[in-house]
């Protein structure tokens, strides 16, 4: 059976929905500055944020290793306390040297890791504050813009109503089809035939196409794979 009315009204409840869309994604200049100013916050935080874990992690390693370096570095003094001969002692100071030069070679890295970690957390925590300022300040302003354009916010709360009712009547295998033609096709699932002609891609169908479309009402076009559908008055 087929369902092109319920189908067409889809199709239209989709284009007024995506009108709304537009109209209250259409934010005068200072919000859209705000918006735009907002996602870049965002995404450094995010970049900034996951660089701070980074470091930890890192500075948690390095940590260990430099106990690690500090033991083998204080049995080497040791050594060196104890050690009567000569031949020993030579041996015990080239030991601790050499401990104490792998320490240095954690130690610096660590320090400057800390370092690091500290200006992160510092431009974190500034950001952080610039973004819930800037946030406050668009959202007071969204609250406004809503209450401006809520008419649109009926518009599409109904709208959203129908959708379901009707995508509700559909088979979900159609269903699937139809949205998936929204996405894929610029969000024009269902069109008409003119001229002999898909409205959707253009394509010239073929006359026993044609002939086999009036016949059933309703084809999916051969090139663009959209649903047709010939319009009564042609
Ligand atoms: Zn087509």
């Amino acid at each position: 059976m087929s369902h092109l009315p319920v189908l067409l009204e889809l199709q239209a409840i989709h284009d007024n929905l995506s009108t709304i869309q537009r109209d209250l994604t259409a934010f005068p200049p200072e919000m859209a500055k705000l918006d735009a100013d907002l996602k870049v916050h965002s995404r450094k935080l995010e970049i900034m944020g996951k660089e701070l874990t980074d470091a930890k992690t890192s500075q948690t390693s390095l940590s260990r290793e430099l106990g690690l370096a500090q033991r083998l570095e204080d049995l080497a003094r040791q050594a060196l306390k104890q050690s009567t001969q000569k031949i020993q002692y030579t041996a015990a100071i080239r030991e601790l040297d050499e401990r104490e030069r792998q320490k240095a070679a954690i130690s610096k890295p660590l320090k400057d890791l800390e370092g690091r970690i500290q200006v992160l957390e510092k431009e974190l925590s500034e950001l952080t504050e610039l973004k819930d300022k800037a946030q406050t300040e668009f959202d007071e302003l969204h609250r406004i813009f809503l209450s401006e354009h809520e008419n649109q916010i009926q518009a599409r709360d109904s709208s959203l109503n129908r959708k379901h009712e009707l995508e509700a009547k559909l088979e979900p295998i159609e269903l699937g089809r139809f949205n998936r033609l929204i996405q894929g096709r610029h969000g024009r699932a269902v069109v008409a035939v003119e001229n002999g002609t898909c409205t959707g891609c253009r394509t010239k169908l073929r006359g026993p196409f044609l002939a086999q479309l009036r016949e059933k009402k309703t084809l999916n076009c051969e090139s663009c794979q959209r649903i047709l559908y010939v319009p009564t008055t042609s």
